[in-house]
């Protein structure tokens, strides 16, 4: 769909008009909390700072948003027509592919190729996606008997709040929108600090799409200001969350305190990579390694565990130590650059402290160490690391969100499984081996929502993503997305 060319980027990033208020009913507005101070990871420098939302402009924002579902102005049109305007939506956000995708690397520094080719991509088909399936879906008409009819509908549940993480900033916000928006919904965002440039661009050309004002409004703010009062709110009716477990399950008490709003967590994972005696041990291994590097490491399903036989663990190491040699950080800004900055300083020190600390816990480190990398003057730069450990590391047990991937031995198949199995998480796993048997019954036995065998991260809108245990329940993509943020409702008629 896109191809990012040319040297000029950071010229480009230059020009680009930032969007720094709250966007609420259609107009722009100040927010009343000290305003934000983003930093580009890229190199360092400080980007325009970006107004705040407090309780008071969240509350302005969900009213905002209630009126809008109230008036019906979105909420009450037929669903081929919400499918069109999302459609046209997708279009839009498709003509400023560009735009939106520099917007994403300027602030949280994924290469500027992977934000367009692989994010914006992402961005466009789910948007396009859901304006499809939305007048394909069909309610329900159980049988009952011949004296009375029974309907079950879905109705949309009225405001949606949606908070999302930054790592893959505008493909987060899109699986939570689109669905959300398909069905009659009014949204309010809270992206992360560390993207919110692209969040707010994004929601103005919902806007020129002909998305109503007040359907989608956007209140940048601080997680503990703005992402609680959305999730305190008594006007919310469904909060859908991507982030980490502590933060999602804070999401869980707000909620409980305020009005019981539907609350759908989407956390953290541990992503085992389960290398079967059989497999071709080196095609596993790179894939690996390369699921584990691939957006910096930061990334809910990085698959940050590989797990192979007793007898194949130094050669593992080995092919993966190669592996990350070759996968060194450089400019995002260069259409060449597949591995770009650390979100943050704070996130590269949060990063280094695991090596630091598996190190002192007496890991095999195969390549790179705890020293930040220079590859543009002033940014947040990380070399991949691969460690040797034991599952009772803490790099092994706990999510990094960097490159760093731990190689474990194991024993024989219930030890391989207890190790996968053994931590908080339940996301995602993959599988390699060409035994069809062996892969039907080891999948069975992974606690995960997804599984890949024999490749990584590959999908589909048409599958739902999400995990179990600690990873949260909430699901993305897929019609069954829409069940979130639609309320069964159950008609009887007595036909007399
Ligand atoms: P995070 O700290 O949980 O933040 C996620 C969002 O919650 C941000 O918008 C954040 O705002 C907000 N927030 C922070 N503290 C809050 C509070 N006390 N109350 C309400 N909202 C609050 O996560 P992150 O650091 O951005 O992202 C990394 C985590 O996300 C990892 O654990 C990763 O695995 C997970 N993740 C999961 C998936 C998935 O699909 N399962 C996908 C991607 C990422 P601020 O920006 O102001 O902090
Ligand atoms: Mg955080």
């Amino acid at each position: 769909m896109f191809t990012a060319t040319g040297s000029d980027w950071e010229q480009r990033a230059a020009a680009l008009h930032l969007r720094t208020g709250l966007l609420i009913d259609g107009e722009w507005v100040q927010g009343s909390a000290e305003p934000l101070t983003p930093i580009s990871p890229r190199d360092g420098r400080a980007l325009p700072a970006i107004s705040a939302a407090s309780d008071a402009d969240v509350d302005r924002a969900v009213r905002s948003a209630r009126a809008a579902f109230d008036s019906g102005c979105w909420s009450q049109r037929a669903p081929r027509e919400r499918g069109q305007a999302l459609i046209a939506f997708a279009q839009k956000i498709h003509d400023n592919a560009e735009e939106l995708a520099l917007l994403i690397s300027l602030e949280m520094g994924k290469p500027i190729r992977e934000a367009l080719q692989t994010e914006m991509r992402a961005v466009v088909n789910c948007f396009r996606w859901y304006g499809e399936a939305v007048d394909k879906v069909l309610d329900e008409l159980p049988v009952t008997s011949p004296n009375s009819l029974a309907l079950v509908t879905r109705e949309p549940a009225g405001v949606v709040a949606a908070v999302v993480p930054w790592n893959f900033p505008l493909t987060m916000t899109a699986w939570k929108l689109a669905p959300a928006l398909a069905v009659g919904n009014s949204v309010v965002l809270k992206p992360a600090e560390n993207s919110s440039f692209s969040a707010l661009r994004l929601a103005e050309l919902a806007l020129e799409a002909g998305i109503p004002a007040g359907v989608l409004n956007v209140t940048p703010g601080r997680g503990h200001e703005a992402g609680r009062a959305l999730g305190e709110h008594n006007d919310v009716d469904v909060i859908t969350f991507t982030g980490s477990p502590e933060v999602g399950r804070k999401f869980l008490t707000y909620s409980g305190l305020s009005n019981g709003k539907r609350v759908w967590p989407e956390l953290g994972g541990k992503t085992a990579s389960l290398v079967l005696p059989d497999a071709d041990l080196e095609r596993a291994v790179r894939a690996t390694a390369d699921g584990c590097f691939y957006n910096q490491g930061q990334m809910c399903t990085a698959s940050s565990r590989l797990l192979v036989p007793r007898a194949d663990r130094d050669r593992a190491l080995e092919i993966a130590a190669e592996v990350a040699r070759t996968t060194l950080p450089a400019d995002p800004f260069e259409v060449t650059t597949s591995m770009g900055a650390i979100v943050s300083e704070n996130q590269l020190r949060s990063i280094a402290g695991f090596v630091e600390r598996a190190d002192a816990e007496g890991a095999e480190i195969a390549a790179g160490g705890a020293e930040r990398f220079d590859a543009v003057a002033g940014g947040s730069y990380f070399a991949p690391v691969v460690v040797g450990v034991t599952p009772e590391n803490e790099v092994a047990r706990r999510e990094v969100f960097g490159p760093v991937l731990s190689v474990i031995a194991y024993d024989d198949l219930d030890d391989a499984l207890a190790i996968a199995n053994g931590t908080e998480y339940g996301l995602a796993a993959a599988l390699w081996s060409n035994d069809l048997n062996a892969v039907h019954r080891v999948s069975r036995r992974i606690k995960a929502g997804v599984v890949w065998v024999n490749c990584f991260e590959e999908g589909d809108m048409t599958m739902p993503f999400g995990g179990v245990k600690g990873s949260g329940y909430g699901r993305d993509k897929s019609l069954h997305a829409l069940e979130k943020f639609t309320d069964l409702k159950s008609t009887w008629i007595e036909l007399s």
